[in-house]
């Protein structure tokens, strides 16, 4: 039932609130959140949604954690709020776990937001170089379709035309390559070979940039908002081989991979790959407070270790590393661990890709593609051609799905029209019945087809 008061607030909400990353409508109808529960949220209008989107939003354990809230309200009595050209305990605390999660070696920098995390990491690269004698090196290659954050150097690395052409000229000096999208790679070509290819590419770019002028590759394990697309083995062992091999940083990009959300502590730990620069954002403190960021390998960081004037990092961020953020960061890593929700990603993930894999057979699905508790769902209008499906019917998909209570998103945009992967991360904490849920839902939606 829709009362008059919920109104107000609607035409309130079209009046003065400016959304994010979405297009104008005069009759948007926005979901205005009032309260969660697990991976349930409540609208305004007393109706209940199922966030599957909450992991590329960034809500890992679930919403409602009274635990969480508990903890950021003890630690604002204590100490509200310290910069971190000092110290407090939270920060320290938390950096020495994160550390334990990362099993190596790390310096923690801390921000508010992916965003900011992969700018401290672009600039600790840069000086990095600049320290050991390397001056020329610096710039950076990430791929199409990867999005890296919204300010000027991550929306540089960003490989996403449309999210770029209005805002240009981003920050020079930043260079892209092809992703391993298997499912459209070249006739012809086996999934290995493509795969081996698109890393030999990184190469050859090395190459003709000037090998003497490349501070860091970035990229995510998985391209995880640009469309889900999983890497083979191959390419991850010869993208750590090119980067030792030409001396090129290596930032991995764990802002949505971090924390279990691919059935690992950290994407990258699929790999075997020790990065240089480990940047996290969401799933730290599940979105229950902004905080990111930047692990820099000790042998990086002992490079910053100068008391000379211009030879430490120059770089402040007032409200990064917040106290009542850190305590939240450390009380929502306990519940991944006292829950294991780390491992119930790779059970959930496993059995949600079970479970749809029979979509594969529908006109529509061109492609499933899944990475732990991360799943999508390539629609196409016309299977041999691979022509993407339509705004419109996509639009409609996930309407279909929002009236019968789902949430789901979706990604893949490089240009105008390849928006066209359902995307699929819930809560890691998604008991049976919401997984049941969501199978559900998305077949019912699928099968009117
Ligand atoms: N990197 C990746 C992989 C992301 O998905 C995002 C956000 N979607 C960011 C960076 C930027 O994070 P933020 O929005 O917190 O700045």
């Amino acid at each position: 039932v829709i009362n008059n008061k919920d109104n107000e607030w609607i035409e309130k909400d079209r009046q003065y609130l400016w959304h994010h990353m979405t297009p104008y409508k005069e009759e948007a109808s926005p979901i205005v959140a009032v309260e969660g529960k697990g991976s349930w949220i409540t609208d305004i209008h007393g109706n209940k949604y199922l966030d599957a989107m909450s992991g590329l939003w960034c809500v890992n354990v679930g919403y409602g954690r009274e635990e969480l809230a508990q903890a950021a309200y003890e630690q604002l009595k204590n100490i509200s709020y310290f910069p971190l050209s000092q110290s407090h305990l939270p920060a320290i605390q938390l950096a020495e776990k994160l550390n334990e999660w990362l099993e190596g070696e790390y310096v923690i920098f801390f921000s508010n937001s992916g965003s900011e995390a992969n700018e401290t990491a672009f600039k600790i690269a840069r000086q990095y170089h600049m320290q050991n004698g390397d001056p020329s090196r610096y710039k950076f290659i990430s791929r199409y379709r990867a999005y890296h954050g919204n300010s000027m150097g991550a929306l540089a690395a960003t490989g996403q035309a449309v999210r770029k052409f209005n805002y240009e000229p981003l920050a020079p000096g930043f260079i892209h390559v092809s992703p391993p999208d298997s499912y459209r790679r070249p006739e012809g070509q086996t999934v290995e070979q493509f795969n081996l290819n698109c890393a030999l590419e990184i190469e050859k770019t090395i190459i003709w940039e000037g090998t003497d002028s490349i501070a860091a590759l970035i990229m995510e394990p998985v391209i995880t908002g640009g469309g889900v697309l999983v890497p083979e083995p191959i390419y991850m062992k010869k993208v750590k081989e090119i980067c030792q091999k030409y001396g090129v940083l290596l930032i991995i990009d764990e802002v949505i991979c971090g924390f279990g959300r691919t059935g690992k502590k950290f994407g990258h730990m699929h790999f075997d790959i020790k990065p240089d620069i480990v940047t996290m954002a969401k799933g730290l403190t599940s979105g229950y407070l902004p905080l990111s960021a930047t692990a820099v390998r000790r042998d990086v960081y002992e490079k910053f270790k100068s008391s000379d004037e211009f030879g430490y990092f120059r770089h402040v961020n007032t409200f990064g590393g917040n106290p009542a953020a850190c305590a939240l960061a450390l009380k929502n890593i306990e519940i991944y661990e006292k829950e294991n929700l780390v491992e119930r990603a790779q059970a959930l993930g496993k059995q949600l890709r079970q479970e749809l894999n029979e979509l594969l057979e529908h006109p529509l699905v061109g492609d499933i593609r899944s990475f732990g508790f991360l799943l999508g769902i390539e629609l196409v209008e016309n299977k041999q051609t691979k022509e993407p499906a339509t705004p419109a019917r996509i639009d409609h998909i996930i309407a279909e799905c929002k009236k019968k209570g789902l949430i789901i998103g979706k990604n893949g945009a490089t240009v105008a029209g390849f928006n066209n992967i359902l995307t699929l991360s819930p809560p890691l904490s998604s008991t049976d019945y919401d997984l049941a849920f969501i199978v559900t839902t998305i077949k019912e939606v699928m099968n009117k087809y």
